[in-house]
C-alpha cells in the first residue's frame, strides 16, 4: 500500500527526495472554466495560463490575477522560444502562433500538406529553435471550446516546425489523440501523451518515449508509462529527467526508468502544469477550475 504524507502518496523512496513533506497544496484562483496551458516567465515574476472556453488568458503575479489576453481564440497549450517569445496553440484558429516582443502575432502553423490543421494542442521548442506540436481534434468536436468542424487532416499528427525552413514535417502519425509533450533534460528524447481515452475507453492511457534522431526524426517510440487514474494530458520534466504529469487524482511522478515514484493529490482534474517561481521549485498545476501551486525539492528542466 503506497503511503499517503499530507497531499503527497509515495510510492517509491525516491520521491521522498523529491518534495517537500510539510508543503501544502495553494489555491492561487478559482474562476476558470477549464484551466490549460501554464508557462512562467521568470523575467517578469508571472505565471500565465489559458482558460480555454472562456476565451481568455489569465495572468498570476505577486498573488494578483488579471487577464493576459481576452478573446484569446480558444488558446490551449503555452511555451517560450529560446528568445523568451510565447508561443501557443490556438483552438480557434486551428493554428500555432508566437507572440513577438511588440505584441503582433505571427502565424508559425496552420496547415499541413495543403489542409488546415485539426486543433493544436500543446507545444515545446528545442534549443535548435525547432517547434515541436501536437495536433489532435478537441479544440473542433465541438464550440465549447473552439470551433466545431470536420477534421481535414486524416490522423492526428505530432508535427516539427523546421526552425530555418519553415518546413512543417509530420514526425509521429499513429496517435489516437497526442496532447502534452516535452524532452527529456538533454533534449535527445521526446515523451508524447495519448489522452484518446478521453472518447474512447479502451484506448491506452499512456506517455510513449521516441528518440530524436539527427535533432529532425523520431524512432519508433515505445510506452514509456502508463496512468492508473485518468488520463495523460499536459506534463513537465524535471531536471534530473523525472516526468510529471496531469492525470484524474492529480500530478503523477515517474522516474526515467517509468517507475511510479509517487503522486500529489489535487481536488479536481488536472490538465496541465509547469515548474514555475523565482528558483523554479514551484510547481503551477492547472487543475479544471482552478490554479494551485506547490513547492517541491526538485526543479524545472526548461523553460516554459
Ligand atoms: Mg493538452
Amino acid at each position: 500500500m503506497p503511503q499517503t504524507a499530507s497531499i503527497f502518496e509515495i510510492h517509491d523512496d525516491r520521491f521522498r527526495h523529491l518534495i517537500v513533506g510539510s508543503a501544502g497544496l495553494d489555491e492561487l484562483y478559482g474562476e476558470c472554466r477549464w484551466a490549460e496551458g501554464p508557462v512562467w516567465f521568470a523575467d517578469l515574476n508571472c505565471l500565465v495560463w489559458s482558460d480555454i472556453p472562456n476565451q481568455r488568458m489569465l495572468r498570476w503575479a505577486d498573488g494578483t490575477v488579471s487577464v493576459f489576453r481576452e478573446p484569446s481564440n480558444f488558446v490551449n497549450g503555452n511555451t517560450r522560444d529560446r528568445q523568451g517569445r510565447l508561443v501557443s496553440c490556438e483552438h480557434g484558429g486551428r493554428r500555432v502562433t508566437r507572440t513577438e516582443i511588440d505584441g503582433s502575432i505571427t502565424v508559425l502553423a496552420d496547415s499541413y500538406e495543403g489542409k488546415k490543421l485539426n486543433s493544436p494542442n500543446d507545444v515545446v521548442v528545442r534549443s535548435d529553435g525547432s517547434v515541436w506540436f501536437t495536433d489532435p481534434t478537441y479544440g473542433i468536436k465541438s464550440d465549447y471550446e473552439g470551433y466545431r468542424a470536420e477534421p481535414e487532416q486524416a490522423t492526428r499528427n505530432v508535427y516539427r516546425l523546421d526552425p530555418q525552413t519553415g518546413v512543417l514535417a509530420a514526425v509521429v502519425t499513429d496517435f489516437g489523440q497526442p496532447n502534452g509533450l516535452a524532452f527529456s533534460p538533454d533534449e535527445t528524447k521526446l515523451y508524447v501523451a495519448d489522452s484518446a481515452s478521453s472518447h474512447d475507453i479502451s484506448a491506452p492511457r499512456h506517455i510513449r518515449v521516441f528518440d530524436i534522431i539527427e535533432g529532425t526524426r523520431l524512432s519508433a517510440g515505445r510506452e514509456f508509462c502508463s496512468l492508473d487514474n485518468g488520463l495523460p494530458d499536459g506534463f513537465r520534466v524535471d531536471i534530473a529527467g523525472n516526468i510529471w504529469t496531469s492525470a484524474g487524482d492529480g500530478v503523477h511522478c515517474f522516474a526515467p526508468d517509468g517507475t511510479l515514484l509517487g503522486k500529489i493529490l489535487v481536488p479536481q482534474t488536472v490538465a496541465n502544469l509547469t515548474f514555475g517561481g523565482p528558483r523554479r521549485n514551484r510547481l503551477f498545476i492547472t487543475a479544471t477550475r482552478s490554479l494551485y501551486s506547490v513547492y517541491l525539492a526538485t526543479t524545472g528542466a526548461a523553460l516554459g
